[in-house]
């Protein structure tokens, strides 16, 4: 079975991109354009990885993080920040409020898959999956 990442990008176009060169590799991609749609799909798909865009409208990626952690079935779950290179310190906050780690943007093509996969083969219970 394929994994599902949750992608929460106000940025069409970048949502685009993203779930483009996440499905070419076999992943399932949910997503949701603001923060609150975010979480509340978090909640409802129990995603096996969250990608997490921290400039979003009305709710930002840290506290977006920080709720999702809140919920009891997502503690676990992988948080990757999306972060603008030129915003150094997104990372720290972002790590601060939850996130596992952080990608910068513009997104790279050449190793964004890679760097998702990585991610997922360091969460809990990665192993034991088949
Ligand atoms: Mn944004």
């Amino acid at each position: 079975m394929s994994r599902t990442i949750l992608l929460i990008e106000d940025n069409e176009q970048n949502r685009y991109l993203a779930t483009f060169m996440l499905e070419q590799s076999g992943y399932r991609v949910v997503s949701a354009a603001d923060g609150v749609g975010g979480i509340e799909a978090a909640g409802r798909i129990g995603p096996d990885l969250i990608l997490l865009d921290i400039q979003l409208p009305k709710m930002d990626g840290y506290a977006v993080a920080r709720a999702l952690r809140e919920n009891p079935s997502l503690q676990a779950t992988p948080i990757v920040a999306v972060t603008s290179y030129a915003m150094v310190g997104d990372r720290e906050k972002s790590l601060a409020a939850g996130c596992n780690g952080y990608i910068e943007k513009p997104i790279n093509p050449d190793t964004f898959v890679d760097e998702i996969s990585r991610f997922l083969e360091r969460a809990p219970g990665a192993e034991e999956r088949p």
